[in-house]
């Protein structure tokens, strides 16, 4: 009776947010009911986020890496759920609010960054809303976060600044050295190096200047970090997520008091082969993660911001899932086509707004289940934890 009643309230709970936006961090938490309980606490939580990773695009990696549905680790887990995406005001979300929503528990309007939706996006602050790295932060955790992209592109972002505007990358990524609890993140490995370097200059600033206020440099590739670094930054053209997050681990599995990891792989399948490949990969790097850590006191979480708009609509078993890429990456590469026609795999090439898979092991995983909004994965990471958000979150 209880499972049965889940979806039911997560709708609820989700529309009553929706149409008390000035209201909704009050909402937050509260309309959805208690989820089962469980004795096991976890002391680490590591949050993958598959970028654009909806249900299909996950098949469709399974299909490209093993030519097998249901060949991923990921799939092995034992707790799904599906998490709905949207803003308050629209039906698809970008990855702003996805990832904002997901890490604060407060659903906002696509653009804006961990800020409650009570403001306008690129005009005015909403308050800002308090993000599961915050919380570890004031608990004295550890916090990384490891991303493909930009380190202030929205996903990222939204876990350690607030901004009304995703666009400004000068501001978001100098808030990770101005933290509101805590000392802020300790490990920050990501790229985008050219463009925030630009926007810095713009503010009258630079990595030299910002590290050298906050004695901290900001490394520009990887292999700079000194072995003794506890509290590394590393701003670069392109990221290795993999040696990113082996070296992140080697840093907060050392946490007295546990640690929060999120890291970010792109899979926004404009380009089929590569967006497939990266979900191939991301969930080769999630198994070997998983056999680092202890599941009795870890929870690892894998979920999407948005889905997108890929299908697997034809091909037999033995069949190449990507039959005519090549000659469609030749000849269609530079062009705008908004949709992508291969034999077996049709893409639209945009967000879309289904609900995106949310995955689940370890301590605290078995409240990932039915459907939901996305706001409630915040909570399946503070209850994991055993926290209580604050009753004004954005204070
Ligand atoms: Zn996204």
């Amino acid at each position: 009776m209880r499972n049965a009643l889940l979806p039911l309230l997560g709708f609820v709970a989700a529309s009553t947010i929706m149409s008390t936006a000035g209201h909704a961090q009050q909402n937050r938490v509260s309309e959805r009911q208690a989820p089962p309980q469980s004795g096991q606490k976890a002391k680490n939580v590591i949050l993958f986020l598959a970028d654009a990773g909806g249900v299909a695009t996950v098949n469709g990696a399974s299909l490209l890496g093993y030519g097998e549905p249901l060949r991923l680790r990921i799939q092995k887990w034992p707790h799904l759920g599906l998490s709905e995406t949207s803003p308050v005001d629209a039906f698809v979300s970008d990855s702003a609010n996805g990832m904002s929503a997901i890490v604060t528990g407060v659903k906002t309007h696509n653009g804006v960054i961990s800020q409650a939706p009570g403001g306008a996006r690129g005009k005015e602050d909403g308050l800002p809303t308090k993000t599961v790295l915050e919380y570890a932060e004031q608990h004295g955790l550890l916090t990384g976060v490891i991303t493909t992209q930009s380190i202030a592109d929205a996903t990222p972002a939204a876990t350690y600044a607030h901004s009304n505007d995703r666009r400004k990358w000068g501001e978001i990524f100098s808030q990770a050295f101005t933290p509101r609890f805590g000392d802020g993140v300790d490990v920050l490995f990501g790229a985008g190096r050219r463009e925030i370097g630009e926007q810095l200059a713009a503010a009258g600033t630079s990595f030299e200047q910002l590290g050298r206020t906050h004695s901290r440099p900001i490394h520009a590739a990887l292999a700079d970090v000194q072995a003794n670094e506890r509290r590394p930054v590393v701003v670069a053209d392109q990221m290795d997520v993999r040696a990113a997050t082996l070296k992140a681990l080697d840093i907060l599995q050392k946490s007295p008091k546990g640690y929060l990891l999120v890291i970010e792989w792109d899979a926004h399948s404009d380009d089929p082969r590569e967006g497939l490949q990266n979900v191939v990969d991301f969930d080769k790097l999630i198994a070997e993660v998983q056999a680092r850590v202890d599941l009795n006191d870890t929870l690892l979480l894998f979920t999407a911001d948005h889905s997108f708009g890929l299908q697997v609509d034809g091909g037999r078993r033995g069949e190449e899932l990507l039959a005519g890429y090549d000659v469609w990456k030749a000849a269609t590469r530079d062009k705008e086509n908004d949709l992508v026609r291969l034999k077996n795999v049709m893409v639209n090439r945009t967000h879309t707004g289904e609900e995106v898979p949310a995955l689940a092991i370890g301590a605290g995983a078995e409240r990932v289940h039915g459907y939901f909004p996305n706001t409630y994965l915040f909570e399946v990471m503070m209850k994991a934890w055993g926290w209580e958000p604050d009753a004004v979150p954005g204070k």
